[in-house]
């Protein structure tokens, strides 16, 4: 049998940061990972000092994930932002148990906590790396990625593929008329427009500009067509607020191309392509497949 002090130096040394509450909720043991992370006393941290360090935007999140777990005596793991002795603050991921005595009697929490910065951020930057920021859609190179994968498995298993290019009509115009952060507006009302209408597994990429790619998964031309067609009549009946007093309404034009027999992706593409520069051609605001 292990003697109490051999117990207490593991825990104190273990490479994770631990805490322990007890019935009042209230943290009442910090093991020396956790101070030598915060810089703080013990006594600073018991109770609910602890959450002096939480960085402001994480804390109130934080604390109601840890009291709704307690209260109902559920397992939680969170990730927040913690101040190091340093000043800086740190991803950590916290990890809390219920713990109970010999008797089953529920008697607390246990949590155990680990720097996740370098994670968090990696995944942040891959997601910066995958995204357009102003249009909160794929960028073009990660659009182009998934795309592939999935026209592979089309092609490979014979099940319907369709491309939608997306654009936007005389939109140079709203930039010229009303400035350029007017032109940005659209583009976001626009993007959210179209994603609204989307389900999970299409893909929805900025191509570039006013220009969207679009991948929808397990649909025919038919099917595309009547996408296409409520995005642009959603589009066409919303009045879109720039600035005060300004509203204006706006279309699109829309390019279909279904997956016959095109070798490649660029080739679907490029027809997807034609087709659009046919609505443009035909007068704007209509789809041609
Ligand atoms: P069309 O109906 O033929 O598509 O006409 P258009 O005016 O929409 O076409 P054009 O390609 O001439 O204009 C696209 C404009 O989009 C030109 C460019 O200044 C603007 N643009 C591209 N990217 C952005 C952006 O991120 N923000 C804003 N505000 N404008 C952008
Ligand atoms: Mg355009």
């Amino acid at each position: 049998m292990m003697d109490l002090e051999l117990y207490r130096l593991i825990v104190e040394s273990s490479p994770n940061m631990i805490w322990r509450a007890n019935l009042s909720t209230e943290c009442d043991y910090f093991n020396k990972t956790w101070l030598d992370f915060t810089g703080r006393t013990f006594e600073q941290e018991l109770g609910f000092g602890w959450a002096e360090g939480v960085h402001p935007e994480d804390l109130d999140r934080c604390v109601k994930i840890y009291l709704d777990n307690f209260h109902k005596q559920t397992r939680f793991e969170m990730d927040y932002r913690l101040k190091n002795k340093n000043g800086e603050y740190r991803w950590i991921n916290d990890r809390g148990v219920p713990f109970y005595d010999n008797s089953g009697q529920f008697i607390g929490f246990i949590g155990s906590c680990m720097d996740v910065t370098e994670k968090i951020e990696g995944q942040l930057m891959m997601k910066m790396a995958q995204n357009d920021f102003l249009c909160n859609t794929y960028n073009r190179q990660y659009a182009y990625q998934l795309l592939q994968d999935v026209f592979n498995r089309a092609k490979e298993h014979h099940y319907p593929l369709t491309i939608m290019m997306i654009d936007i009509d005389e939109f140079k115009a709203i930039n010229d008329q009303y400035g350029h952060a007017a032109g940005d507006l659209v583009l976001t009302k626009i993007s959210a427009s179209i994603k609204s209408m989307l389900q999970a597994n299409d893909i929805l990429g900025r191509y570039g500009g006013d220009e969207f790619l679009v991948g929808l998964d397990h649909k025919n031309k038919n099917d595309a067509i009547k996408i296409a067609e409520s995005i642009k009549n959603n589009i066409s009946c919303q009045l879109i607020t720039i600035s005060e007093g300004n509203k204006i309404s706006i279309t699109i034009s829309v390019g279909i191309k279904c997956l016959e027999n095109e070798l490649t992706l660029d080739e679907l593409i490029n027809k997807a392509d034609i087709c659009l520069y046919t609505a443009k051609k035909e007068g704007r605001n209509r789809v041609i497949g």
